[in-house]
């Protein structure tokens, strides 16, 4: 038997981690396997489906190299498929119209809620479908009373569901449109998926979803319900919620393989392992090591991922990077050090590819000074000497060397009573505009001497007007 999974997801939103955790667990198991992934969207929830979230769902696979060997399909496109399997199971009883209105079942179902465990089916189940009728109507499928559903989970093992507390159930809305357990059965079998891996959230819709492929007598897949992922707080991570959406990371400048090792990790575990090469990922993932209790994402490790995958990075990818930061934000490089030189003394600091680049960025460009606390502390009246000192000695340095600056900013320390780091913060917020840099040697050593006289002039103007 040839294992085809796939990733379906819904275009209603962007992409979290979540979802791209069951679309790696899918992926690996197929590609361990040498089977097949499929890459569907299910997009029949027309309000709420949007392009721009299938656009990043496409980007985002891409962006972390998931790739799928069949699709994308959109559901949207199958209707007339469904349509098909509707009319034959119309025909031979396995559904029925039902043309109550929507009040008239909300009443329905109140009652159940009284009576419990006793589901009273409309009277349209036993009336014949020949008989036609210009009023609006459902399409419900036709469930066999006192039996159970019960069905082999890889992770949680037998599930089972008794019949008799599920009514009959609509595959179809009044609109045309057949409901999402419905195109899920029938893409399933048409795409011949033999393996749905997906979230813990998805164990409710099984057993309706066993029910359309028993009426259909398609082969029932093996399933694997994946458990949640909640904040550090407990609480379960959502579509809503920013924080979580992967195409977030790709724009804070996370490295693609940092991600998926960390979202492996996040639910799957082999030994005590933490790092994982694309080549390990494929050949170790297992379904049977799947965590059964939910997984806890703190970006701490997620952090830590990242900073050993940057120290990893070959230079020339790393120059690709930052030389293409700067260009979407139209900073020229060309006056100010070499790229090459800045980011090897700043990247062990940094966790992330944009931390560097946001370092890297003030050689090139002028620092702005808002009117944070921060600045008002160190560039104001007081703190304006420390300006004028410095602009001066450094004035007379004839050969700009880390020996030589260091000797200007003692001599300021001598004359002046104030601590050191005062000295430093007040002259790295004149020349950089950020509190947290390098030693402050280090960034005058690489600005160069020019640079820095015209920011400090620059500082001291800026005390002056606000100062006056
Ligand atoms: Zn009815």
């Amino acid at each position: 038997m040839k294992i085809v999974t796939r990733f379906a997801p819904s275009p209603t939103g962007y992409l979290h981690i979540g979802n791209i955790r069951t679309a790696l667990y899918s992926w690996l198991f197929a590609r361990k396997n040498n089977g097949k992934f499929i890459l569907r969207i299910e997009n029949t929830d027309l309000k709420r489906s949007k392009d721009i979230f299938i656009k990043n769902i496409i980007e985002t696979l891409k962006w972390l190299k998931i790739d799928w060997d069949e699709g994308p399909y959109l559901q949207s496109q199958r209707l007339d498929r469904y349509n098909h399997m509707i009319n034959i199971m119309l025909n031979n009883g396995n559904a029925y119209k039902c043309y109550c209105s929507k009040k008239k079942l909300e009443q329905n179902q109140f009652q159940q809620n009284i009576i419990k465990n006793n589901i009273r089916n409309c009277k349209c189940r036993n009336i014949k479908n020949t008989i036609s009728s210009n009023k609006p109507y459902t399409v419900k499928l036709h469930i066999s009373k006192n039996k159970h559903i019960t069905f082999i989970d890889t992770i949680r093992g037998k599930i089972t569901f008794q019949n008799n507390i599920l009514e009959d159930f609509i595959i179809r809305r009044s609109n045309g449109i057949p409901t999402y357990n419905f195109c899920v059965v029938i893409d399933d079998w048409d795409m011949k998926i033999t393996h749905v891996i997906r979230g813990e959230e998805h164990i409710n819709n099984t057993p309706k979803q066993i029910h359309i492929i028993n009426a259909i007598k398609a082969l029932i897949p093996s399933y694997t319900h994946v458990s949640v992922i909640t904040d550090t707080l407990g609480k379960k991570i959502s579509k809503r919620d920013n924080n979580f959406n992967i195409i977030k990371y790709k724009e804070n400048g996370y490295l693609p393989h940092a991600v998926l090792n960390y979202i492996l990790r996040l639910g799957w575990s082999y030994n005590n392992k933490e790092i994982f090469s694309l080549e390990e990922m494929k050949k170790l993932f297992n379904l049977k090591n799947l965590n059964k209790s939910s997984s806890i994402f703190t970006i701490k490790k997620l952090n830590w991922l990242n900073k050993y995958y940057l120290n990893k990075l070959s230079e020339k990818d790393m120059l690709n990077y930052l030389k293409n930061f700067f260009n979407k934000k139209n900073i020229d490089i060309n006056n100010g050090p070499k790229l090459k030189d800045l980011y090897k003394i700043f990247y062990n600091r940094c966790n992330t590819l944009n931390e560097i680049s946001n370092l890297c960025i003030i050689f090139y460009k002028n620092p702005t000074y808002n009117k944070k606390l921060v600045i008002k502390k160190y560039l104001n009246n007081n703190t304006k000497i420390i300006l004028y000192l410095f602009l001066k000695n450094i004035n007379h340095i004839k050969i700009w060397s880390t020996k030589n600056i260091d000797y200007v900013l003692k001599k300021i320390l001598s004359k002046l009573n104030v601590n050191f780091k005062e000295i430093a913060m007040t002259i790295r917020l004149a020349i950089t505009g950020i509190e947290n840099t390098p030693p402050i040697n280090n960034i005058l050593y690489l600005m160069g001497k020019k640079k820095i006289i015209y920011h400090i002039k620059n500082a001291i103007s800026f005390i002056k007007f606000n100062n006056s």
